[in-house]
């Protein structure tokens, strides 16, 4: 067990906190219990006391003496019943320090004005007067000791729950650390599409499931075709708003099953599993004509935005995703060559 913190010590006269603000929670954990404790308690000496009564009919018959001890029982019995009532109605005792030593006043109260006065031996009187001295020496240094570990238990316990919650709060902050980084690598910042290597990543997992089902396969290299003179004339910040537009329309235009990155600069590569070059070249073509057609801002409306893409369709058995990508780079310089804002296809065995 390690050993508590200051602000976790016990007074060890009073078996309390030394920290306020500890000592109230402890009491308001204990609450319910000591209420429930204290009325039984209250209720069995009411009891106890009122069988003297009883016993002392017997004895002293409906005497003098009987009369003022039966008042005293009754005074006695009385309090205990209403502070009983009292504790078990408006509760909140656990705050109350004064209260807390209420009950064991009353008892010793009712012993010191009812057992000396009984009419038994002196004896008797002496005999039931030192047990009660001795009962209470031996049952309050126990209870301190009590008060004493139970606080102690429920500070280890109070402790374990905040270091619970702070693992909980560091694994929470964690997870969303992780969560982030996993975005920074897998995502690229401006467009939000696939980074780079993450894309190759997923393209060339998609090869191979192609190849297994011998399904065809096809790669895109799209290129913005003078991208540099549009930073030039509107400016870096309109360079970029239309490189995360045409990633929009281009991410829009495509299926679910095709996967769409970042190659890098004005650059976007594209992998169509299930995709033969007829559809291919469909597919190209539409998105050539979605960027052609692209809204663009007002003070851009000189613009004729396009691009250009070169097309490589994987051979039956090719499972190089970096050869298939560098035949539609080489397809793309053919469509640069040729005038821009076209399609190129690379066939088979081609480059
Ligand atoms: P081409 O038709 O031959 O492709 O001509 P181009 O001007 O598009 O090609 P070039 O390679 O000469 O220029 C590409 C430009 O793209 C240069 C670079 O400053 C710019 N660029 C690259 N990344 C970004 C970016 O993230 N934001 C912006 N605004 N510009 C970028
Ligand atoms: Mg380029
Ligand atoms: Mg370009």
């Amino acid at each position: 067990m390690s050993p508590l913190k200051t602000q976790y010590r016990v007074d060890w006269l009073t078996g309390q906190l030394c920290d306020g603000s500890k000592e109230s929670l402890y009491r308001e954990s204990i609450n319910e219990r000591v209420r429930y404790e204290t009325c039984l308690a209250l209720i069995l000496a009411a009891s106890v006391f009122g069988m003297f009564a009883i016993t002392d009919y017997y004895l002293l018959g409906l005497t003098r003496e009987y009369y003022l001890l039966v008042t005293m029982c009754i005074v006695v019995v009385s309090l205990c019943l209403i502070l009983a009532f009292v504790i078990a109605r408006w509760g909140s005792y656990s705050h109350r320090l004064w209260l807390h030593a209420l009950p064991l006043w009353i008892l010793a109260t009712g012993i010191i004005l009812i057992v000396p006065l009984r009419p038994e031996s002196l004896s008797t009187q002496v005999t039931a007067v030192v047990l009660a001295t001795m009962a209470f020496y031996l049952l309050i240094p126990n209870l301190l000791r009590l008060e004493r570990l139970q606080r102690n238990q429920f500070l280890l316990l109070h402790e374990e729950c905040d270091q619970n919650h702070q693992l909980l709060k560091e694994i929470t902050h964690r997870k969303s650390l992780e969560e982030q980084l996993r975005m920074v690598a897998e995502r690229d910042e401006l467009t939000g599409l696939n980074s780079r290597s993450h894309f190759m990543k997923r393209a060339k997992a998609l090869l191979q499931r192609s190849r297994l089902e011998k399904m065809p396969f096809s790669v895109f290299m799209i290129d913005v075709d003078h991208f540099k003179s549009i930073n030039d004339t509107w400016g870096h910040s309109h360079g970029d708003w239309v490189l995360t537009k045409i990633a929009e329309v281009c991410a829009h235009s495509l299926r679910p099953t095709d996967v769409i990155g970042r190659f890098g600069g004005e650059e976007f590569v594209v992998a169509l599993p299930n995709t033969g070059p007829d559809d291919a070249q469909a597919v190209a073509e539409r998105l050539k004509m979605k960027v052609a057609e692209l809204p663009l801002k007002e003070e851009m409306s000189e613009l004729s935005l396009s691009i250009t893409i070169g097309i490589a369709i994987a051979n039956t058995e090719e499972v190089d995703l970096e050869a298939l990508i560098s035949r539609a780079d080489q397809a793309l310089y053919v469509g640069k060559r040729d005038g821009r804002n076209r399609v190129v296809m690379c066939h088979e065995g081609q480059g």
